[in-house]
């Protein structure tokens, strides 16, 4: 298929997504309106009902859509060549044929922060290794989750070239020929390179944008994929939990994060709100699947989450374990604590069919990640109950005005064709909040109009490598 194409196939499942929001959220403006007792509010009901069915129809076209005349099968094998190409590239980044003589990054897993947050900050270390073609070399050693490092769990990054010693040292940025080249943590580099996230390289840019619905979570996720490389005794322990708990697809994850999250980074949410998306996941799996038992992987950092879904959903099976939950709670505030946990979660949540979750949690956002490692292209497999996609520290997300628009209240702005706006967030209502760069307006917008404006960025050639 065509570049084209394939933006378009995706834009029109972007539209009957949004049109459903705003249509539905409209209907409940207006239900409350009208009061409980009117006549309007079961018909408005009804109207909800109806309508959550006409959708659920047309994204079910829509897939096979996606699948039809051959796209399903090209789809898995452009994915698969694309990240062969990637990670032999990061393959050859971290074997060089002589360690002694290497232009070297260093990186210190150990930023004060929780466990995805830290694999972030590995993430970012590695674009920029990438970026400078210096070999990525990873401090572990205390690691607040696991004192004996990163390798008594993971897959060295490297089986050749760990040694961080060299001739020249350097703090980043450093010169091109200064050997080693310590990194600071994203909050506080200086001389941003601009190849940082949300941005994606030039040299498969295109390929990208057609295989991909979101090609900068798709490039995170292959560093995640080449980083989180199990070792054997970790790989056993997951496949025996998985035994254990019962994990078997089709299954939905729900990421639940409360404790210290809540009220200072994020809102609180409900079970309920968490469970109507996953109720209407399963009803559209139905007209696929029409006797699917209805699973859910859950995992929170409050461990009262899992009985209460079990009390309050009785005709779901709940996969979890509360000890996880109970040891997580505990993680968030102190040091040391389960990395065993957090690690089956990420693991669990990432394989499963389709995350509901707030993004405002790195946990979240980690496992949607390494989900688009897993299938061809699953940026459509999640729904976050508050922000939109990000990347921590990240260079400005923006979006493009396809259409125009005239401000219908005051708090929304003007877009002329070929806008350019930041996009803070997503009101999952039909409209976006963000700032219009030619105007300098704040607003909402509608979110049906626009299409990413995707950075891409130069990095150097890897072309010797490639096959
Ligand atoms: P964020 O604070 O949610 O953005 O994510 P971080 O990963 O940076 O820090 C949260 C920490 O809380 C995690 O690293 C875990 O230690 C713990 N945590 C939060 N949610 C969960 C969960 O669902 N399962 C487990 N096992 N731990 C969690």
């Amino acid at each position: 298929p065509s570049l084209e194409f394939e933006q378009t196939r995706r834009l029109i499942e972007m539209g009957v997504q949004e049109s459903w929001w705003y249509i539905s959220d409209q209907l409940q403006q207006l239900r409350k309106k009208v009061g409980v007792h009117s006549d309007f509010t079961s018909h408005i009901d009804q109207i909800l009902e109806e309508g959550a069915d006409h959708t659920r129809v047309t994204q079910f076209d829509l897939h096979r859509l996606s699948q039809l005349d051959g796209l399903g099968s090209w789809r898995e094998q452009e994915a698969a060549d694309l990240s062969g190409l990637i990670q032999n590239r990061l393959h050859a980044l971290q074997h060089p044929p002589d360690c002694s003589k290497a232009r070297k990054l260093i990186c210190n897993l150990n930023k004060g922060c929780g466990y995805g947050c830290q694999i972030h900050h590995v993430v970012y270390c590695f674009i920029v290794a990438y970026g400078t073609k210096r070999t990525l070399i990873l401090k572990s050693r205390g690691w607040r989750y696991n004192k004996a490092g990163w390798e008594d769990v993971f897959q060295p990054l490297s089986e050749t070239c760990t040694d961080p010693s060299g001739y020249s040292h350097s703090h980043w940025p450093g010169l091109n020929e200064t050997q080693v080249v310590d990194l600071p943590i994203i909050d506080t580099l200086t001389q941003r390179p601009t190849y940082l996230p949300l941005a994606i390289p030039r040299d498969i840019s295109e390929r990208l944008a057609r295989l991909h619905g979101d090609p900068p979570a798709w490039w995170v996720g292959q560093f995640l994929k080449y980083m989180l490389r199990l070792q054997p005794k970790t790989q056993e322990m997951l496949d025996n939990m998985a035994e254990t708990l019962g994990f078997q697809k089709p299954i939905i994850g729900i990421h639940v994060r409360r404790t210290d999250k809540v009220g200072t980074e994020a809102a609180f949410h409900g079970i309920e709100e968490y469970m109507s998306l996953v109720e209407n996941y399963y009803t559209a799996l139905k007209l696929r699947q029409p006797d699917v038992v209805k699973r859910v992987y859950l995992a929170s950092d409050d461990p009262t989450v899992i009985t209460e879904a079990q009390r309050k959903y009785p005709d779901y099976t709940f996969v979890g374990d509360p000890n996880i939950a109970r040891t997580a709670a505990v993680a968030t505030r102190y040091t040391d604590a389960s990395l065993k946990g957090i690690i089956a979660d990420v693991h669990f949540l990432s394989l499963t069919d389709y995350l509901i979750c707030t993004f405002s949690s790195q946990v979240c956002r980690i496992a949607y990640e390494i989900m688009q490692g897993i299938h061809p292209d699953a940026s459509s497999y999640f729904k976050s109950l508050d922000d939109i996609y990000y990347y921590g520290g990240q260079n400005a997300h923006n979006q493009r005005a396809r259409f125009p628009h005239s401000p219908k209240r005051s708090d929304e702005m003007t877009l002329k064709v070929g806008d350019i706006v930041g996009i803070a967030g997503n009101h999952w209502d039909g409209y976006s909040k963000g700032v219009n760069r030619r105007t300098r307006q704040n607003g909402l917008y509608p979110s049906y109009k626009m299409e990413e404006a995707i950075s891409i960025a130069d990095f150097p050639s890897y072309a010797a490598v490639d096959d």
